[in-house]
């Protein structure tokens, strides 16, 4: 193994790579030719909408007037609808021609008598239209409210192309337009939307609000919410800042609302531009869709996201902050200044997120944030080592399908982390410096990547573009290979070479990357941030006797491979290395174990060298690679000697950590404990389990036996192995709870039972109207729960309810259905039978998600088998050298 080790590292030194591979032209954004179905003859201006919605029978009415300025004399006007009867259409008061909808096109084309000249004109109409079931453009929500009774929300989510569902309208983002919302609904009902009130009227038993108008802004961050809603408030220079939630839930917006008073102050000097609008709303939504959307001024949320009581765990508490830190985010880089087209979504998503890590690790530093994100960048670069990945940007032609671009793996967290690597490369200040003045030079319009390239660029006097377009505009990241050679006085000098790195496979497409390095030589020097730009570049670097990392944070989007001399060094050193770089090394050793280059002895034995270390992050890492060995060992004969060498690596860790947490522990130690114990439970660990069950029995007499945090660890391990008798115990627990917050934790703990025919009826509670609608969206991660157990259970009950499942996912169901399901249920059946059923289930254009998906599936199965030979050859040695 060895040998062929450095016959892998020859290999890769001799590649010439070209530069600038698949590089798509891209320009900065102009109006008249940003991509997009309508045509730029004519632009909405401003849009005064008037909407009546009739919750009970799921209609809604509307009438609109829009300002038109005709750039030159057209006798047409086109622009998107979908399920609208538009009725009395004219323009500056004169009834047109004639009026064509198309719900296939989505489009309405209405004719003139005659070409409307050039320069402004007003277009009005009254419509109906329809209220959704799920979450896209207007919809109802029901939900169960504390005391029992039934309520009904009124809610919207228009991202990407679906405020066209609520009023028709020019549904591209470089059509940006200022906007008078108008709603009628009963008098009783709260009302929110983007902008604050502007006036109300009150006629008989309805309300019609009129909201101030909005600035300019494009037509997917429209907000509209109506219903039995209140809300807290506070002020932060000069901006009302509202958390609002089902009334009687208001006051669990408390931490909320006070996170994004000190979320809007950073921002406001991050962004060197102060939000603009006179309010930030926060909405609660019972429901609705599993995440959150930035609409400008009211940003919406699942409540479980946004609410907050003496219940929730720590990790719900991130949650929140973090969430609220993208979100926000968003209201710079994606309302204020909004992607020229659905190609540059990732300037959104990534920036958003990127923004969010910062800014939720500056202000929560016992967090350790950034370690944490780590796992993000492994579920990005485990996504990207795939022979069909695809570039971050990625060219949308039919707006229809551009939910394919929301990839969360690459979209978001690769672009997060490549923004973090070229932030490290460039220097934070230089980087802000340069973010400012791509906010100011573009607020109130679009952009694309390339204008960000471009402030960059100005600010730091390098070529970003150049860089960056290795990394955006093509898939994949590079392996750097590390050659390193010593002088008589022990010098070291690095000679670096990269390919593609791809954990199974090879790409024939050549490839190659600007690598932003920090390369840190022993554990306490300072890193120096170099550019690979060419293959045999070569670089001094301390001593040869000193650890080296060419990643030194865990700054950068790529893996390394060490000479076997230098790697030796390394895990010698291991125990010494700071913590990002050491969790770095641990992340790329696991890889090139999982593709074949790299002895599983190797990765091993850097986990046992963590020794008394408590570091979460790494051991995260180490658990999960133990987790998959076990999986992979699971029904062979080998198991018990596997969970034997398990035991050794787990037990001395829980036994440093016990089973209580102590006020002074970071929340990633108290998170570390919970894996531990977890992880030791399932493996039968009798003592965990024995102790589990004693405080189960205590927690079932008290409930405050045991706290919030740690009723996961211990409902977990009891369930895995419980009996009947116990399973209903904890059913009923589920059923009777009323917080929420509690109930989708108990009900996430039932999935884990391992007893198949338990497991049946946690997979019928799953699908069960004891669900109440505001969790629809979370049944399907209780089928997944089923997976680790149980994952042919789980493939019977995905396949079987697939529409109750999908409903509430909106319009990423069909992404979900033909990406991530297959890539979590790839053990459930065979994979032929996985794509048959998967490709009979989406849409033809979903056939890129299907290929990344099933070789994901295929691979993880070969990989099954090709780790438990090296699990069952490490153990032979293992056994041999203890005699
Ligand atoms: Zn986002």
């Amino acid at each position: 193994m060895r040998s062929g080790y450095f016959a892998y590292l020859a290999t890769a030194a001799v590649i010439a790579l070209p530069t600038s591979v698949q590089a798509a032209p891209v320009a900065p954004f102009s109006f008249d030719t940003a991509y997009g179905r309508l045509p730029k003859t004519l632009i909405p201006i401003d849009y005064s909408v008037s909407i009546t919605p009739n919750a009970a029978d799921r209609t809604l009415t509307g009438s609109e007037s829009i300002v038109l300025e005709f750039r030159h004399p057209s006798a047409t006007i086109i622009f998107n609808s979908l399920n609208e009867v538009l009725r009395d259409v004219r323009l500056d008061g004169k009834p047109v021609k004639a009026v064509a909808s198309s719900d296939e096109q989505q489009l309405t084309t209405v004719t003139l008598d005659s070409a409307a000249t050039a320069g402004r004109h007003t277009l009005t109409f009254s419509y109906s239209g329809k209220i959704e079931s799920g979450p896209r453009g207007m919809f109802a929500q029901p939900y169960v409210k504390p005391d029992g009774d039934n309520g009904l929300l009124i809610q919207t989510k228009f991202e990407s192309t679906d405020a066209r569902r609520m009023f028709p309208c020019w549904d591209e983002p470089a059509f940006r337009s200022t906007f008078q919302i108008s709603v009628t609904v009963p008098a009783e009902a709260a009302v929110v939307s983007n902008m604050p009130v502007a006036r109300r009227v009150v006629h008989d038993a309805l309300a019609t609000t009129t909201f101030l108008r909005t600035p300019k802004m494009p037509t997917y961050l429209v907000e509209l919410s109506a219903g039995d809603l209140a809300r807290i408030t506070a002020h932060t220079d000069g901006v009302e800042i509202g958390i609002w939630a089902v009334r009687g839930q208001e006051k669990q917006g408390a931490e909320a609302l006070a996170n994004a008073q000190q979320i809007l102050a950073d921002y406001d000097d991050y962004f060197g531009y102060k939000y603009p609008l006179p309010k930030l709303d926060s909405i609660a939504v019972p429901g609705g869709q599993p995440g959150a959307m930035e609409n400008w001024g009211a940003i919406a949320y699942n409540d479980q996201l946004l609410l907050l009581s003496p219940l929730s765990t720590i990790l719900n508490h991130q949650t929140v902050y973090s969430v609220q830190a993208h979100e926000m985010a968003h209201q710079w880089n994606g309302d204020l200044v909004t992607m020229g087209w659905w190609d540059d979504i990732w300037l959104n998503e990534s920036f958003a997120s990127w923004r969010a890590a910062e800014e939720t690790d500056l202000r929560n530093p016992g967090w350790r944030w950034w370690e944490g994100e780590d796992a993000s960048k492994e579920t990005a670069m485990s996504a990207d080592a795939r022979i069909t990945s695809h570039a971050i940007q990625q060219h949308v032609t039919d707006e229809l399908q551009v939910t394919n671009a929301f990839d969360k793996a690459i979209t978001y967290n690769k672009g997060e982390a490549v923004l973090r690597m070229l932030e490290g490369y460039l220097g934070p200040a230089t980087f802000r410096k340069g973010v400012r003045a791509f906010i100011r030079a573009h607020a109130y319009s679009n952009a694309t990547s390339t204008d960000l390239w471009n402030a960059l660029s100005a600010a730091s006097g390098r070529n970003v573009g150049e860089i960056s377009a290795d990394w955006i505009e093509q898939p994949g990241f590079p392996l750097v290979a590390v050659s390193a050679t010593c002088d008589a006085a022990g010098k070291r000098t690095l000679a670096l070479s990269q390919q593609r790195f791809l954990l199974q496979g090879a790409d024939s497409r050549p490839s190659h990357w600007a690598v932003p390095l920090q390369i840190r030589s022993g554990a306490a020097g300072a890193p120096q941030a170099v550019l690979l730009q060419q293959d045999g570049q070569t670089f001094k670097a301390g001593r040869c006797d000193q650890a080296l990392t060419l990643n030194a944070g865990a700054l950068g989007y790529f893996r390394v491979a060490y000479d076997a001399a230098t790697l030796q060094t390394n895990a010698a050193q291991f125990g010494t290395l700071p913590d990002p770089d050491r969790i770095a090394l641990l992340d790329d050793q696991w890889a090139l174990v999982q593709a074949g280059r790299q002895e599983l002895a190797r990765y091993l034995a850097l986990a046992s060298s963590m020794g008394s270390d408590l570091d979460e992050r790494a051991w995260m890492q180490i658990s999960a690679a133990l987790e998959t060995l076990e999986y992979a060992e699971r029904g062979k004969s080998s198991h018990d000697a596997y969970i034997a060498y398990a035991f050794s690596i787990f037990q001395p860790v829980a036994a440093r950590l016990g089973w209580d947490s102590r006020p002074d522990e970071s929340p990633g130690t108290q998170r570390l404990r919970r894996t531990v114990l977890v992880d030791l439970g399932s493996w039968g660990d009798r003592e965990v389990i024995a102790e589990a069950r004693k405080r189960f029995a205590a927690f079932m007499a008290d409930h405050s036996a045991i706290r919030p945090d740690d009723q996961s660890t211990v409902l977990e391990i009891v369930t895995r192995n419980a009996d009947a008798a116990t399973f209903e115990q904890l059913h009923q627990l589920a059923r009777s709870a009323s917080n929420e917050t509690e109930q989708r934790r108990y009900y996430a703990a039932l999935m884990h039972v391992r007893d198949p025919q338990l497991a049946a009826q946690a997979a019928q509670i799953a699908v069960s109207s004891e669900i109440p609608p505001q969790s629809a969206a979370v049944r399907l991660g209780l089928v997944g729960g089923l997976t680790f157990e149980n994952p042919k259970l789980a493939w019977a009950t995905f396949t079987a309810n697939l529409d109750m499942l999908m409903l509430p996912q909106g319009r990423y169901a069909a992404f979900i259905t033909a990406q991530l399901m297959p890539e979590t249920l790839w053990d459930a059946a065979p994979p032929d039978e996985i794509e048959t059923w998967i490709r009979a289930h989406v849409p033809a254009e979903m056939a890129d998600n299907v290929a990344r998906s099933m070789e994901i599936v295929r691979f993880k199965l070969a990989q099954k088998t090709s780790l438990a030979q090296a699990a069952d050859s490490f153990l032979s040695a293992r056994m041999a050298s203890r005699g």
